[in-house]
């Protein structure tokens, strides 16, 4: 049976959930098969683990920490702004905020977690199992560029650097995205790592920003898997765009390279569907436990996405469903940065204050 979304169901929000406590015990006692895997993962000291010197521990911490209070500080005191002086300009709002690319997707009931997972106490919020909102009919949705530099890193400590530095970007954007909004009138809330009603990956596909690959990552026709999502929910009559085809999943049909380098080989190469949506198969537990013994995001299959390192968009149109182009590209791809691209001298973890 497809259940709704509900976001008490996603792994970040199970591993949150004390051992023995009520919420503990009503949770497993529904779904008393993932107990015993989610025991397994549960509680960890990323920093410890990552094999970093003791200083780029403390670097990390201190990024990672200032981008949770600069976050916190948006919730609650966010920006007032100007209201817009035509509404389709919305989009151009957020790519001059410093999105890489932005899509409309309209709003149904079942693109909404139904309940809050409780995945945002660094807003000082317990929402666990309250209902979430869903009276907003649109979102505006919105792409931020990881750099490749410190993904080539993967899977050291610079991709989880990177990836909080891109989560910070994703809140300053969708602030000013609703702050923008709220000014002329309309509803708005914008989605972070701390606050999300909705799934992200299934809704950017709805906006048209990119497919659903076989990393069940959102993949961008011009930035691959490099990216983190944002969106803004809205009231406000926005024109809605429709989900696009860029030949990503055929395309992914051929290369298969995230699956192969996988570590823990929790990608899979067969279909699943949720919500109507298409994903592949995953073994989120067997994702998660390399997390933790990395103590960092691992992010092997991000990087090595012939996407991320960027594919012509002439170059994509040339071998749209043509299988042989296909692999000529993969070819070319594989000759160039090989099959698992990685660079291994470290670069700085130097946090400056501020996006
Ligand atoms: S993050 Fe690492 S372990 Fe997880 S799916 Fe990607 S390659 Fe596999
Ligand atoms: S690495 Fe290949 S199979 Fe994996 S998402 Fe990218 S294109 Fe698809």
């Amino acid at each position: 049976m497809d259940l709704p979304y509900d976001e008490r169901q996603t792994l970040f929000s199970r591993v949150r959930l004390k051992a023995g406590s009520n919420r503990y015990r009503a949770f497993y006692a529904r779904w008393p098969q993932l107990q015993k895997a989610d025991d397994a993962v549960r509680g960890m000291d990323i920093l410890a683990a990552s094999g970093e010197s003791k200083p780029r521990q403390q670097a990390l911490k201190d990024h990672i920490d200032g981008v949770d209070a600069r976050v916190r500080a948006l919730y609650a005191h966010p920006p007032a702004l100007r209201p817009l002086q035509r509404l389709d300009a919305i989009r151009e709002v957020a790519l001059s905020a410093g999105a890489v690319d932005a899509g409309v997707a309209l709003l149904s009931t079942r693109d909404y977690y139904q309940r809050f997972g409780g995945v945002g106490e660094n807003l000082g919020r317990d929402t666990y199992g309250e209902e979430t909102p869903r009276h907003y009919s649109r979102a505006l949705v919105f792409a931020v560029e990881m750099r490749l530099a410190y993904m080539l890193r993967a899977p050291r400590a610079e991709v989880l650097y990177e990836s909080k530095r891109a989560y910070e970007a994703v809140a300053r954007i969708g602030a000013t995205v609703a702050s923008r909004l709220q000014a002329s009138g309309y509803e708005a809330a914008f989605a972070s790592e701390d606050y999300y009603l909705t799934p992200m990956v299934p809704l950017a596909r709805k906006a048209g920003l990119g497919e659903i690959g076989m990393t069940n990552h959102l993949v961008h026709p011009d930035c691959g898997n490099r990216i983190r999502l944002g969106a803004v929910y809205t009231t406000a009559p926005l024109i809605p765009d429709e989900p696009r085809e860029y030949g990503i999943r055929t395309f992914c049909r051929r290369c298969a390279l995230c699956l192969m380098n996988c570590p823990s080989r929790a990608i899979k190469p067969y279909t699943r569907r949720r919500q109507g949506t298409a994903f592949f198969q995953f073994d989120e537990h067997a994702c998660f436990r390399m997390f933790k013994a990395l103590g960092t995001d691992c992010s092997i299959c991000i990087v090595s996405c012939p996407y991320t390192h960027g594919i012509d968009r002439r170059m994509q149109r040339w071998m749209a469903d043509d299988r042989e182009r296909m692999d000529a590209v993969l070819k070319k791809h594989l000759h160039t940065h090989g099959r698992r691209p990685r660079v291994k001298t470290p670069l700085p973890l130097e946090c400056e204050g501020g996006w």
